[in-house]
């Protein structure tokens, strides 16, 4: 059994907070279904096992881009019903359907889904999407009632069943914004036309995590939900825990130099940091390499009790912390957090120390930080221990 104290590098994954996020959120949007959207490695989680996790708490659906994505998981056994929205014409719609797998639209994919579904002789289960204002995938309001005409029409034929209508918001990380109302506004007109031409989607759904928590008049009959799940805030004012979720990945290395440089010594590459007085400085082996940001500055991580700030730029394999005290107790081997866990130091400072936010914090953590997935509920659960190893290394791909 491989454990995180093994490893020099490495991103623990929690399936226990996936979990108990997935309940959290379900709190807030119930008696509507949620989507747990599991796209991107499962924003760097291990999408099978954030799709596993999301689905022993109760999620309805898993939702992906594309859909090799969704094949992935269906390869590795997950069954839940499965929605993929980003296609180009090599997306493979007879798989699709054949591997049931439902299909968003936005308009060019209606014919071609059609098509695969007749060679099959099986409908396409379809979720018609209209973009009602974030200017991205999405059919256009102008040509929505065409797109809903001919919606109708393979349905009578019995190509398509559509499943769902759907919609994807722009600002609903800022709450108060009235383009959400406006966004909202369209959406209810759109389904209007649908239903006027004898389409009725079991399935409307809007919100992501944001608008999932904090608009209820945007749930409709399911959310569709990913950084919350895995225990991120979505809102620039408002921290995870004061949300009640839980990060489910912590990222943690150790140290791999400490010395005492003089006052006046440079930092990294350009030497865009000086220190003004003699400095210990700690090395971290962890870099854009490992999808550490090089663009971050002053960014935090927590060495034993205190939490200490890089200094210079963010290298391929590592970057340095300024460890303050010339008699520091920091040595090498010591366990460094840069973000997660109880460690006090989170993605979202990460972000905000990197010009980004903590979505893509976590996203871009790369192929060479082995994903550890420790579940911390098993820990406490005797017959869980018994039936096995807590800890498995997790592939990065689905
Ligand atoms: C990624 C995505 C979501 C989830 O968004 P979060 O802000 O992470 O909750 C929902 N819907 C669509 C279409 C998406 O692409």
């Amino acid at each position: 059994m491989t454990t995180a104290e093994e490893l020099e590098r490495v991103a623990v994954i929690d399936p226990a907070a996936v979990r108990h996020n997935v309940s959290t959120i379900a709190g807030y949007v119930r008696p509507a279904k949620m989507m747990v959207a599991v796209k991107a490695d499962g924003y760097g989680h291990g999408a099978v096992t954030a799709a596993q996790a999301a689905w022993e708490a109760g999620a309805d659906w898993i939702g992906v881009a594309h859909l090799t994505e969704a094949f992935a998981l269906r390869d590795a056994g997950v069954e839940a019903p499965m929605l993929a929205w980003l296609h180009t014409p090599d997306s493979d719609f007879a798989e699709a359907v054949r591997r049931s797998v439902d299909i968003g639209i936005s308009g060019w994919e209606l014919d071609p889904v059609a098509e695969a579904a007749e060679g099959l002789q099986t409908p396409a289960h379809v979720h018609l999407k209209i973009d009602t204002g974030l200017g991205r995938n999405g059919c256009t309001a102008e040509a929505w009632p065409a797109l809903m005409a001919r919606a109708a029409e393979l349905q009578d034929r019995g190509l398509i069943s559509v499943v769902g209508i759907f919609t994807h918001f722009a600002v609903a990380d800022e709450p108060d914004r009235r383009e959400t109302d406006e966004q909202l506004a369209t959406y209810r007109w759109a389904l209007e036309v649908a239903e006027s031409v004898g389409v009725h989607p079991s399935l409307r759904h809007a919100a992501n995590t944001p608008a999932a928590l904090s608009r209820p008049d945007a749930h409709f009959d399911m959310v569709r939900v990913g950084v919350g799940v895995y225990g991120q805030s979505p809102f620039a004012d408002r921290t995870a825990e004061d949300l009640g979720l839980r990060p489910a990945m912590e990222v943690r290395t150790r140290v791999a130099h400490v010395k005492v440089v003089p006052e006046g010594q440079g930092i990294s590459y350009g030497l865009t940091h000086r220190v003004d007085r003699p400095t210990a400085l700690g090395l971290i082996p962890m870099g854009y390499g490992d999808g550490v940001p090089r663009i971050a500055v002053h960014a935090p991580v927590r060495i034993g009790d205190r939490i200490y700030r890089s200094v210079g730029r963010v290298a391929m394999d590592q970057f340095v912390v300024d460890l303050e005290d010339p008699e520091t107790s920091v040595r090498v081997g010591d366990e460094v957090v840069l973000f997660g866990g109880d460690s006090g130091v989170s993605a979202a400072d990460w972000g905000a120390a990197a010009q980004t936010i903590n979505y893509e914090i976590i996203t871009r953590i790369g192929p060479r930080v082995p994903r550890l997935v420790r579940d911390s509920d098993a820990e406490v659960r005797p017959e869980a221990a018994e039936a096995g190893p807590a800890d498995v290394v997790a592939g990065t791909t689905a």
